[in-house]
């Protein structure tokens, strides 16, 4: 792991959590991105170089729709940066840690990404991702 690169947090809607934030850090968002792969459609905050990534579901079937459904708003997962995604998923396997999916996945802001299940990580949705270079 090289360092949290950001934190994610699950919302309805995406327009409104945008202001309340805006609000809340003084800043506005820098970019909204639609990952369509994923159902999701995220914006981005900085602040002193951590990321803030708000997603919001475009489909029903999308993991944040599921979570908002059952969870209701709020922190969804941590993502930390790694050098090497396919060897940082080895390297967690063997320690233990279940990913959700085998293959990386396309994820916002030029990223490969890949999640580890919050069963294996103490209750923590853990995100790995790997800048597309
Ligand atoms: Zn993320």
């Amino acid at each position: 792991m090289q360092k949290l690169e950001h934190i994610g947090i699950a919302v309805k809607n995406l327009e409104e959590a945008n202001v309340l934030y805006a609000k809340l850090l003084g800043r506005e968002h820098y970019k909204i991105e639609e990952v369509e792969s994923e159902g999701v459609r995220t914006s981005f905050f900085e602040v002193a170089g951590l990321k803030i990534e708000l997603l919001e579901a475009t489909k029903p079937e999308s993991a944040i729709a599921k979570f908002v459904e059952k969870r209701g708003e709020g922190l969804h997962h941590l993502a930390f940066e790694v050098q090497n995604i396919q060897k940082s998923i080895q390297e967690k396997k063997a320690q233990g840690f279940v990913p959700i999916k085998e293959t990386v996945s396309k994820g916002a802001d030029n990223k490969l990404i890949c999640f580890l299940h919050p069963k294996s990580t103490g209750g923590v949705l853990v995100e790995l991702c790997q800048e597309i270079r």
